[in-house]
């Protein structure tokens, strides 16, 4: 297997703004045969997503809680690699964002983007100083950004379409839709039904995705019948911890999963979920 350094650009394109498209490099490890890997990581309740593309080019999108990512992200990244390109936040609620907290000091991070919402608490300011630290510039991103993970792995941003610096972290969502040839992988963050009716009146074809990562954690504020209608999946994934406070996922969520015959996978329950795809074929392990 060849393992040869090699210099790559990351194009994020914005629809209107070409001029204010940037680029930065990252390290080319090695031939990965064309596979693309998403893991749902288990770090108990919160969501933290491991995405690497085929030419190895990473993104960590959300972090859990705690300290747990540490463990989860040293199952799929190898020890001696200590760099991750490009760290993303759904939105600045802890069990998000306070992985990132673990992970900013002990890896190089190329770059970090999000929807730009703020929120006031003590520890979202501390996450914030730790980027600043290290010099990472939050990069705020909007719908009809493209972030090209190169090999024909494009993340596609959905929403926010406007400026949310002040709304609610749900109301000012990163929502984004992973896609690969034919695998395509729709991640809402913590996006509730006013958002996905919303997301739904913009262009109701673009939403249609292989898999869905669930909003909310499975709980009953997220998931409407007509959202699920037109994503259409086929595997569902819901990222929770066992025996969490909040009842989730919610029976309403996994009965509408359930009557619309989506496969449903748990981290609760699996652990870890990885997916593998060539970009025909998708594999669940
Ligand atoms: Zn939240």
């Amino acid at each position: 297997m060849r393992d040869k350094i090699h210099k790559l650009r990351w194009h994020f394109l914005t629809g209107l703004f070409l001029a204010t498209a940037f680029t930065w490099y990252v390290v080319y490890r090695e031939d990965r045969h064309g596979i693309l890997t998403v893991a749902f990581l288990d770090i108990g309740q919160g969501d933290a997503i491991y995405i690497e593309a085929p030419n190895g080019n990473q993104i960590l999108l959300d972090a859990g809680p705690n300290k747990k990512i540490l463990k989860a992200l040293g199952r799929v990244i190898p020890f001696y690699d200590r760099s991750i390109d490009l760290l993303a936040l759904s939105h600045p609620h802890l069990d998000h964002f306070g992985g990132f907290l673990y992970v900013i000091p002990r890896y190089d991070i190329g770059g970090f983007v999000s929807s730009g919402t703020a929120h006031n608490t003590s520890e979202f300011g501390i996450f914030q100083k730790s980027l600043e630290q290290k010099n990472i510039k939050n990069i705020v991103v909007h719908r009809g950004t493209k972030v090209d993970m190169g090999d024909g792995v494009v993340l596609e941003v959905l929403f926010p379409d406007r400026e949310v610096t002040n709304t609610t972290p749900h109301d000012g969502m990163l929502v984004m839709r992973l896609v690969y040839s034919k695998t395509s992988i729709l991640l809402t963050g913590d996006m509730e039904e006013n958002l996905e009716n919303y997301l739904v009146s913009l262009n109701t074809g673009g939403l249609k995705s292989q898999v869905l990562k669930v909003g909310h954690h499975g709980s009953h504020t997220s998931t409407s019948r007509t959202f699920l209608g037109y994503v259409s999946p086929t595997y569902a994934v819901i990222s929770l911890g066992t025996d969490n406070s909040y009842g989730h996922p919610h029976k309403e969520t996994l009965d509408i999963l359930n009557k619309f015959g989506v496969s449903t996978l748990r981290t609760d329950i699996e652990g870890t979920i990885i997916l593998k795809s060539d970009g025909e074929s998708l594999i669940i392990k």
